[in-house]
């Protein structure tokens, strides 16, 4: 079967299409600057990639290009839509809802429209993309996967803040967790290499990239994670602040002059790697500055490296014990010298890195520590658009 696979942010659409019997992808691209100007790309399997500045005032052209690029008679992957067998689209908070997948129907895009006022950036933009493809396409089933429908399995303990318990009641206020679709795929996997009972384990998934979250995976089960209400909880971000004390929200009202909003859009936007370091966000750029002597990038990196392993020794706690770790995302399956940096504070619980294992895992699953380590730890690419095809899969 063909899975059409739809990733919708406000300005952007990312797509693939992927053959359910051989996971591999037949085609892939990318809509961007949709609702501005428009910028087109489509790659098929095998062939070249094309790109072209194309208008796009909604979603819905973008959806039209998409079809029309995979049904093109000379690049097109596919010879009509009704190849399309079903869409997955990935959909980013599913509040307290939705604790799995579920089929799209009129009353699930009512409730993704509920969780709106959650994540109001991305659910809008996601629920555009649903009702983009069901008018083009309006036979073919569809599923919504969601970000933080792994974590719903938290315990009360963990996802309960602190603060007066009504606010939980009335508002839901509480930590969702994000990323949640690449750490149920990375576990799920890191335990098949390591050949770990899934069931009967004790993972961390470390998904760091320019958005990053460490969970913790008991016996196949999201039990903690380090995003909250938002994605901007935990982990130090390409942009984002992570943990810090809510007080800096009043003191830099007070000092700057600025609104809650602003000062939101700071810890957001303009804070984390690039904030700290005035380099960049891009780990990348800080490695090459901080080998060139900028100490601002090294002690964004340093940081990083320092809150990441941090989190690690907590969630090692919170399972009393952890028998694998897994790197995940961006930084986290390519990058030997970040793994072996965030390592070097493990080695109180027994972690022993293989270094010539670690330095040549880029991009492909491999096992990174020494075969006398007490935990295990994994490099492991993350493929979200295949863990969303296998579920729409699954769903029908
Ligand atoms: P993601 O958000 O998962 O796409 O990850 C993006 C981040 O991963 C960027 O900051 C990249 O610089 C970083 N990254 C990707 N490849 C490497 C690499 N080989 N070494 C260091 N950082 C990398």
């Amino acid at each position: 079967m063909n899975i059409l696979v739809i990733n919708c942010g406000s300005s952007s659409l990312k797509y693939q299409v992927i053959d359910s019997e051989t996971e591999l992808v037949k085609a892939k691209g990318l809509c961007e600057r949709i609702g501005i100007d428009g910028h087109f790309s489509y790659k098929p399997e095998g062939g070249i990639k094309e790109e072209a500045d194309a208008p796009m005032p909604s979603h819905t052209e973008a959806v039209q290009m998409v079809l029309d690029a995979l049904t093109n008679a000379k690049t097109g992957v596919l010879k009509s839509l009704d190849e399309i067998d079903a869409i997955g689209h990935r959909v980013v908070h599913g509040g307290e809802k939705f604790t799995g997948s579920v089929l799209i129907t009129d009353e699930v895009i009512r409730g993704i429209e509920e969780e709106s006022d959650l994540a109001p950036l991305h659910n809008p933009a996601n629920i555009i993309g649903i009702n983009a493809c069901r008018q083009l396409m309006p036979n073919v089933p569809m599923v919504a996967v969601f970000d933080t429908a792994f974590h719903q399995s938290m315990p009360k303990k963990a996802y309960t803040y602190a603060l007066p318990y009504e606010y939980y009641e009335k508002y839901k206020v509480r930590r969702y967790g994000f990323h949640g679709t690449s750490h149920s795929f990375v576990s799920r996997h890191g335990a098949e290499l390591a050949h770990l009972d899934y069931g009967n384990s004790k993972i961390i998934v470390c998904h760091l990239g320019n958005g990053a979250s460490v969970t913790a995976v008991k016996n196949g089960e999201s039990i903690d994670t380090s995003m909250g209400l938002t994605p901007l909880e935990g982990l130090v971000m390409g942009t984002r602040t992570g943990d810090i004390d809510a007080s800096v929200v009043e003191y830099l009202c007070k000092k700057e002059g600025l609104t809650v909003e602003e000062v939101l859009n700071i810890f957001n936007k303009k804070s984390g790697l690039a904030g700290v370091s005035g380099v960049s966000s891009d780990f990348r750029d800080l490695f090459s500055a901080s080998e060139e002597g900028d100490e601002r990038a090294g002690l964004a990196l340093d940081m990083f490296f320092y809150r990441t392993a941090k989190y690690i020794g907590a969630y090692a706690a919170a399972m009393n014990g952890v028998d694998l770790i897994c790197f995940t995302a961006g930084l986290g399956e390519n990058s030997g010298p970040a793994r072996a940096r965030i390592l070097d504070y493990l080695t109180f619980m027994g972690v022993k890195v293989d270094q010539e294992a670690n330095m040549a895992a880029s991009g492909v699953d491999a096992r990174i520590s020494a075969d006398d380590s007490r935990v295990m730890v994994y490099a492991v690419p993350t493929n979200e658009e295949l863990a969303i095809a296998r579920e729409t899969i699954a769903l029908l």
